[in-house]
């Protein structure tokens, strides 16, 4: 049996990375029920000729509902220090998605050419977080190379909103256009006839995903006391709330707003706490 990865999943075929110099083509045995995600690790058995069958998936580290992608090692949410203008909300939904997902993104602003100051202003509030925060100007070419040495050995993938330069982004990091894709020149396809994930192979167990669609969760669905986790920063001042059911909203004694009185939380993020744990009570009014 061989382990693989999947690259890319087309027309029922999976595009298995086995760290040969072509990727393997692989079907599904009928009697193996669980979705296949791109990045998912498998066995595989060669059939020769490229091709192979999946025999079973490895346990999943972690997986992106939308797009589907599992096993990704880091996640960059970019955004633009200006133009599209930053906005605490917006990247504290897209941090979310990632958390909930199991994934502690980085954070990259680009465009700092524009407005280097709000760059700096971001990476102190989001470092205070726990978050890594990178500055980089796809334009200028500043900050990427740091960039390009966090990803040999790994997975990585990049989200954020659209209009922040994340394609002009990973042409820099990638030294090419992301129109044409290596991987893609195997399977002999043009790379723009999907939307699809697919993950690009840079070198030997080093890969880089976009995430096309990628964007907040659905937090409705969410119960209100699983929220705060989706907050790490928060979380590590929730142990000394008086009620196990706190809510950190106006509860008494609570861990929560003493360290957010204290400045140990910022504002902002806890406001974008209560922004989502609002939409997630009305929610439950509403169906009741
Ligand atoms: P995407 O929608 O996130 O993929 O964004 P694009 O890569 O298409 O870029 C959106 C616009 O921002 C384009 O006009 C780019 O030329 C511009 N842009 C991208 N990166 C930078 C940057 O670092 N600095 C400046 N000034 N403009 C940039
Ligand atoms: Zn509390």
């Amino acid at each position: 049996m061989t382990k693989g990865r999947v690259i890319k999943n087309y027309n029922g075929f999976y595009y298995v990375d086995t760290g040969a110099a072509d990727l393997t083509e692989c079907r599904r045995r009928g009697k193996l029920k669980t979705k296949i995600l791109v990045g998912d690790e498998l066995e595989i058995t060669e059939l020769g000729d490229n091709k192979g069958v999946i025999e079973g998936l490895l346990p999943r580290r972690n997986a992106l509902r939308r797009p589907a992608i599992a096993n990704i090692d880091q996640m960059f949410i970019i955004m633009a220090a200006q133009s599209p203008d930053p906005n605490y909300f917006l990247l504290d939904q897209m941090l979310m998605t990632c958390e909930y997902a199991g994934i502690h993104p980085k954070v990259c602003f680009n465009k700092c050419d524009l407005n280097r100051d709000r760059a700096e202003e971001y990476r102190d509030f989001y470092a205070k977080c726990g978050y890594d925060v990178y500055l980089v100007s796809a334009a200028t070419g500043d900050g990427i190379d740091v960039i390009k040495d966090l990803l040999p050995g790994q997975m990585t993938a990049f989200g954020g909103p659209s209009g922040v330069g994340k394609s002009s982004l990973l042409a820099r990091i990638l030294g090419r256009p992301l129109t044409v894709g290596r991987v893609s020149e195997k399977i002999g396809r043009g790379r723009h006839t999907t939307r699809h994930s697919e993950i690009m192979l840079l070198d030997e167990g080093t890969y880089v995903v976009d995430t096309p669609g990628f964007s907040a969760l659905e937090f409705e669905q969410l119960e209100p006391r699983e929220l705060l986790r989706l907050f790490p920063d928060m979380l590590a001042y929730s142990g000394g709330c008086r009620f196990s059911s706190c809510l950190h909203r106006s509860e008494p004694d609570c861990s929560v707003k003493a360290a957010l009185a204290e400045g140990k939380i910022q504002q902002e993020r806890y406001d974008s706490y209560c922004k989502v744990l609002d939409s997630i009570l009305e929610r439950k009014r509403n169906s009741w």
